[in-house]
């Protein structure tokens, strides 16, 4: 593994810019559970599993129609908690590094919001699956809004939300602004416009012929969608993925090194 560290470590010195791509473990350090398997997600919820529910199942926008006090505990307790974390310090060293590059960009699957609280630029950010701080309506077109005034309160002994937050424009049942399983009502707006941003870095990083390094962190194999976009822009812009990743490490030696450690241990490795 030294030798793949050493190699994270050149290409990294190397590059001009960076896009930085991460998924649920970019989080745990962070001390945020990563859902990973139904008793990774009932260790967090234990009240989730003595309703029977899956992650699968609890992540489906139809509990704001059939059960908002339901839906309402689960995302609500999730606002809450991404509200009090700190982000870890790799975080930070992540920072130190896009600040001595010429360009960078961020991608995550993560709704958290946690790369904005750790002080990178929203225009900056494309997060793919929509993000908890901001809100949508169950039944009409209002502009996406910000969740900053919603204040859930739950009864984590019955897991109920006290309050459920309605729409501002028509006073229904209001809903985060996160891409659910099964979900037909999500508004891309917001997650439209922030892969617009990324497509114009992409460009600029060809058009000005930037030596381009990706480091990924903690980005499963369940839902693959930023190991995707990794080894997708690897291969369109000729650049070198550094995969930290605990269990799923493995990558073509042609286009990357995977780093067999955890988010925080990892970027302190190759940073
Ligand atoms: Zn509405």
């Amino acid at each position: 593994m030294s030798r793949a560290i050493e190699k994270a470590r050149q290409k990294i010195k190397e590059a001009d810019a960076v896009f930085i791509t991460a998924g649920a473990g970019m989080g745990v350090d962070s001390g945020l559970p990563d859902f990973r398997g139904d008793e990774g997600f009932w260790k967090a919820y234990p009240v989730i599993e003595s309703l029977g529910h899956s992650f699968v199942d609890m992540a489906n926008p139809k509990w704001f129609d059939t059960n908002p006090k339901l839906a309402w505990a689960f995302y609500g307790h999730r606002l809450n908690l991404y509200r009090e974390t700190v982000p870890h310090e790799g975080f930070e060293l992540l920072k130190a590094l896009v600040e001595a590059k010429s360009n960078y960009f961020i991608f995550t699957s993560n709704v958290d919001g946690q790369f904005q609280k750790a002080g990178f630029s929203e225009e900056k950010i494309y997060e793919c699956h929509g993000s908890i701080h901001h809100m949508q309506c169950t039944c009409c077109p209002v502009a996406i809004y910000s969740a900053n005034e919603v204040e859930i309160e739950i009864d984590m002994t019955v897991f109920e939300a006290q309050n459920i937050p309605l729409c501002p424009q028509c006073e229904e049942v209001a809903r985060p602004n996160i891409l659910m399983f099964g979900d037909w009502e999500w508004d891309a707006t917001r997650s439209n416009a922030q892969s617009v941003r990324l497509d114009a870095f992409k460009e600029e990083v060809q058009e000005k012929k930037q030596k381009l390094v990706i480091i990924e962190i903690g980005a499963g194999t369940h839902i693959p969608t930023v190991r995707y976009e990794s080894e997708y822009t690897a291969a369109e812009l000729n650049a070198f993925v550094v995969r930290i990743n605990p269990r799923d490490y493995e990558i073509d030696e042609r286009i990357g090194v995977g780093i067999t450690l955890g988010g925080l241990a990892g970027l302190r490795a190759v940073l």
